[in-house]
């Protein structure tokens, strides 16, 4: 973090300052090298999207992948999300990006339908930019009518954060929830919003987010917290699902407090489409 950087550099007298703001400029350059390519990238298909399963903890039986996009940047291999993401929201090419994603998870869940796949719930990331867009109901609309995708198979996962963007975010939300479409609130306990919109918001689901689930089993306040928003979740009649668990014992833990589904590295890393048609094909019937 350039910030972080530069005021330690501070402390440790000019050479430092010198030394470490040519790595601020080097930062500095990626981000706006990253920024300009991102457009171009989009183009050139260097975009795809990979599947996490998400498992219902009583049936054992995957419900719902999530989409997560990809780039491979032709000069710097795999970028993360978490670096390009950013980037995107504040150059404004998220909203021809959470298109391209939206189309693609629409068609790809279709696609695996009409291939006998069971039927699972795609869910898509959505930012809090492009929720704020006025068109936005009509974006998800074409990608369901260009894909022939039933809106019951489609989720979108939406931060807490989008209310500080969008003053109507509760009335695109009821709407989007009259189409048919699943809501569910991502990172939940991570961001700013108050208790108050559990109420206001018409949501389906409340993931918790993996800085919870991470210590789970270690640290008895993530413990006290984990269960608490289980229960505040069924409570109020809503769906709750952990992400980034990895171990056995946390997944007995969120079984225990009766958490509905989970994903993560325990189950499965996110997937290539291809993989996720190997592993979940029906079996080819045998030839007599
Ligand atoms: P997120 O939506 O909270 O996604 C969960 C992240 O946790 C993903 O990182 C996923 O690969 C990772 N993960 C899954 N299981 C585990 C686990 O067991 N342990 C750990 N440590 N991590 C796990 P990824 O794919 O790098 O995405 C990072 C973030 O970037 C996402 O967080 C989401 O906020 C954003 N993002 C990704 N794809 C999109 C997109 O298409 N649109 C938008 N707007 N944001 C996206
Ligand atoms: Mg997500
Ligand atoms: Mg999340
Ligand atoms: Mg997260």
């Amino acid at each position: 973090n350039a910030d972080i950087a530069l005021y330690s550099a501070k402390d440790h007298g000019k050479n430092n300052f010198q030394f470490f703001s040519e790595e601020t400029n080097q930062l500095v350059s990626r981000k706006s090298k990253l920024a300009m390519d991102l457009k171009k990238g989009l183009e050139r298909g260097e975009f795809s999207l990979h599947y996490q399963p998400q498992i219902d903890l009583k049936t054992e039986k995957t419900v719902g992948l999530e989409a997560l996009l990809r780039w491979t940047h032709p000069k710097w291999g795999n970028v993360s999300p978490a670096e390009f993401i950013p980037i995107a929201e504040e150059t404004g090419s998220i909203i021809q990006i959470g298109e391209f994603v939206l189309r693609q998870a629409c068609l790809q869940n279709m696609a695996w339908q009409k291939a006998g796949l069971p039927q699972f719930r795609v869910a898509v990331n959505i930012s809090s930019r492009q929720f704020s867009q006025s068109n936005l109901t009509e974006t998800v609309q074409a990608a369901l009518s260009e894909s022939g995708l039933a809106p019951q198979y489609l989720e979108l996962e939406l931060t807490e954060s989008i209310i500080q963007d969008s003053p109507s975010a509760i009335s695109t939300m009821g709407k989007l929830k009259a189409m048919g479409i699943h809501l569910s609130i991502d990172d939940f306990g991570t961001g700013y919003s108050s208790l108050r919109y559990l109420k206001l918001f018409p949501i389906d689901t409340l993931k918790i987010d993996q800085c919870f689930t991470r210590n789970l089993t270690t640290d008895p306040k993530d413990a006290a917290l984990v269960d608490t928003i289980i229960q505040m979740a069924h409570n109020l009649q809503l769906n709750v699902i952990a992400e980034g668990v990895e171990s056995a014992e946390q997944l007995q833990f969120l079984k225990q407090q009766g958490c509905n589904q989970a994903q993560g590295y325990y189950f499965n890393p996110p997937l290539p489409p291809e993989k996720i048609k190997e592993f979940y094909q029906p079996a080819a019937k045998s030839i007599q």
